[in-house]
């Protein structure tokens, strides 16, 4: 039967010791410990408690020994009736514990010098470890605590215990969990509830978190584990509320600045346009316009993300945004990931730009000396009006005449510098970043910083969806069967090549090799050409501009299509080694097909031994062609680090919180500090002054943030 250990509380003298106190001043810390508790982000007495656990032990339950039963993890008081050395193969350190129902054998292999020290004959002592039946009932490496005197309170055994991350050197320190618990709680102890408190008791109490210190005493040594979830909950909404309320600031400085282009035209060039177009804008891309039109017309900077799907139509959005810059006298740059995308972008835009007698420059870095000379005096006199170009745009090099606006493509591959960076060439400049990637749009407005979000959320008409399988090696006749059949009727068809991700120089080989065999063996009678980043720019250029005008049957290319190829007539996306690809990675993919009015196809080639992982991103794409779907999946399975690069995003290093986990915690935290930001925008109330001075302390340092977005 278990029975629960009852704690004695310390006492919580707190003697000089405050949060800000360096851990080097903390007993049992000094200079060495400190430099490797640095290491890891910890330096004052705050920073140790914010070092939280990352799971808990459950050892407050006792069991008697007659009760332990083999692979049990249990936890046992007893008393030392003798201990000793054991020799054999491995010498061992042996301690028999014995309770009113029977004898354990507790058997250490390391730790042996200090061992015989530790224990007494008569101590009372706790053990928590794994049990087996080996000569009797034994403990292999218990953790313990020997009890001395009434008023002992565990820390390491007989209750909820926290368990710590801790590297390498942490543990050559004896800074592991136990170690940490060692120094963490006599400073819990003597803080007691005298930490000051960062959250007003309104929002306290609306959203049931506890006080500031309770959660600090709760999140290392809880009583039980609820009360563990509950600090941490407290603590993870502190920290997101700090990190919003940074957010609202900055928003609503922007806003109340009137600092931007006014942009009072917008007329005779977009009309012109409209007539060139072969189709009608859809419904959403006029709402998103509109958004967009109001914007630029007002005083105030743009800032504004436009999410939609693959396909649904960015493109021409961004077109008309730079109309409106070029029509009031100012250039416009579109920057995009790739150079393969940024020259797409280039090619579909040159023809309508120039009927339109706008004059449109294309500049990327691997552009021949004297063209890319030539475009950088272009973009310097201002005789380019549009500028199209990949990272290249934000070299020093690059000087604009007249920037007033940015539009950035496929944001989510663009770190907030570069982002930054971009905009700094005009005075400015509105900024409008666009991103297939469609994600809650909580989430999106913490990832992107303080942007107002449009959406696109309707595809061109007459889109059927496609039709996407997948398959293994057995089917590769078949398939090369039915991209036969497509390009007879016309359709031409991409090969994804295999992705190495670990050499650029691999994949060129097995895409070369793969162009080669289609080529000579599987499609001779069919005009197959090579498309990779390594190509120079006016040969991608060239094939490229062949692919769209139907001179290319089946384009063999690595991911560089991933983003932006925007070929009407391809109807097959025909991808190899499927399974090592990223799911949002795949849905962009499928999305360079289904652009035209024929059904189109995406098939995906999987080898074997498949992960579940994998298996579930394939069955995933077969069953939607949803990129919202899509994107939660691929976020619940790989978490928003990965996916965004949070770091290159400037979103400050969370410690507690946990973006895609903590999503709901994330609306209320964001509710209640735009709230307060609307109320009162300065946080002059004296209510205020508190997390004002919070804020200040936590977000000096890492608010480079506020400076860019
Ligand atoms: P994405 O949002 O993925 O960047 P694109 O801008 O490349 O999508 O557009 C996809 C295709 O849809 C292009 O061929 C484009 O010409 C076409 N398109 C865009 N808007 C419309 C529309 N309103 N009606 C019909 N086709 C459209
Ligand atoms: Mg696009």
């Amino acid at each position: 039967m278990a029975e629960r250990l009852s704690l004695s509380r310390g006492d919580s003298a707190r003697g000089g010791l405050h949060l800000g106190t360096a851990v080097q001043y903390l007993k049992g810390v000094g200079p060495r410990r400190a430099a490797l508790l640095k290491a890891v982000g910890v330096e004052t007495v705050e920073d140790l408690l914010s070092y939280i656990p990352r799971r808990y032990l459950d050892r407050s339950s006792v069991t008697p020994i007659a009760k332990l039963k083999s692979n049990d993890q249990a936890t046992v008081v007893g008393k030392v009736e003798t201990f000793g050395f054991q020799k054999g193969k491995t010498p061992r350190f042996v301690v028999i514990l014995s309770d009113e129902s029977g004898f354990l054998n507790c058997i250490w292999f390391h730790g042996l010098e200090y061992l015989p020290k530790v224990f007494h004959v008569g101590d009372t002592v706790v053990v928590s470890g794994p049990v087996t039946f080996y000569r009797g009932k034994t403990m292999t490496h218990p953790e313990f605590e020997v009890l001395s005197g009434s008023d002992h309170e565990l820390i390491h055994t007989g209750r909820v215990v926290p368990l710590y991350p801790s590297t390498a050197d942490l543990k050559r320190a004896r800074l592991g969990s136990r170690g940490l618990r060692r120094i963490i709680k006599p400073a819990l102890d003597r803080l007691g509830s005298d930490i000051p408190e960062t959250i007003s008791s309104a929002i306290l109490e609306r959203n049931g978190l506890m006080a500031r210190w309770e959660a600090f005493q709760n999140v290392h040594f809880p009583d039980n584990i609820a009360a563990a979830k509950e600090a941490r909950r407290r603590m993870a909404f502190e920290e997101l509320f700090y990190l919003e309320l940074s957010l609202a600031l900055r928003r609503s400085r922007r806003r109340q600045r009137a600092d931007g282009i006014v942009f009072q035209k917008a007329n005779s060039l977009i009309s012109r346009l409209l007539e060139e177009l072969s189709f009608q804008l859809t419904p959403a891309q006029k709402r998103v316009l509109h958004e967009i039109r109001a914007d630029m017309k007002s005083k105030r900077q743009m800032n504004r993300l436009l999410q939609g799907d693959v396909g649904s139509g960015k493109t021409v959005v961004a077109l008309i945004t730079m109309l409106i810059a070029v029509e009031n006298g100012y250039q416009a740059t579109l920057m995009a990931p790739t150079e393969i995308l940024a020259e797409q972008h280039y090619l579909t835009l040159q023809n309508l730009l120039n009927k339109l007698g706008v004059q449109v420059t294309l500049l990327v870095g691997g552009m021949k000396k004297l063209p890319r000379e030539k475009a950088m005096l272009f973009i310097e006199n201002g005789q380019a009006q549009v500028v199209i170009g990949t990272h290249a745009l934000i070299q020093e090099k690059v000087n604009f005449d007249r920037l007033g606006l940015v539009v950035i493509d496929e944001q989510h591959r663009f770190g907030v510098v570069q982002r930054a960076a971009l905009r700094r060439k005009g005075v400015c400049p509105d900024v409008l970043v666009m991103t297939a990637t469609p994600i809650p749009r909580s989430l999106a407005m913490t990832l992107y910083g303080d942007l107002d979000v449009s959406v696109l959320d309707q595809l061109p008409p007459g889109r059927m969806p496609v039709k996407t399988r997948w398959c293994d090696e057995r089917k590769r006749e078949e398939i090369y069967r039915f991209l036969d059949e497509q390009m007879h009727q016309g359709r031409q068809v991409y090969v994804i090549c295999p992705l190495v991700e670990q050499s650029e120089k691999l994949d060129l080989k097995a895409a070369k090799e793969m162009a080669q065999r289609l080529t000579e063996e599987v499609f001779p009678q069919w005009r197959v050409a090579l498309l990779h980043g390594r190509m120079p720019s006016a040969q991608k250029e060239k094939v490229m501009r062949a692919f769209s005008q139907h001179q290319i049957d089946l384009l063999v290319s690595t991911t560089v299509v991933e983003v932006g190829m925007d070929v009407s007539n391809a109807s097959v996306m025909f991808v190899e080694h499927a399974e090592r690809y990223g799911l949002s990675q795949l849905h962009q993919l499928r999305g360079r097909v289904g652009r035209g009015k024929h059904q189109a196809y995406c098939i995906l080639l999987a080898s074997y031994p498949l992960s579940e992982e994998a298996r579930l991103r394939l069955r995933s794409l077969c069953d939607t062609n949803d990129g919202f779907r899509i994107a939660e999946v691929d976020l619940s399975m790989r978490g928003p680090g990965e996916i965004f690069g949070t770091r290159q995003h400037g979103l400050p290093e969370l410690k507690v919180a946990d973006i895609i986990g903590d999503a709901d915690l994330l609306r209320v935290a964001r509710q209640e500090a735009f709230d307060m930001v609307e109320k009162d925008p300065q946080l002059r109330g004296s209510e205020q002054t508190r997390v004002r001075c919070t804020l200040q302390k936590r977000y000096r340092s890492k608010m480079e943030l506020a400076d860019v977005g």
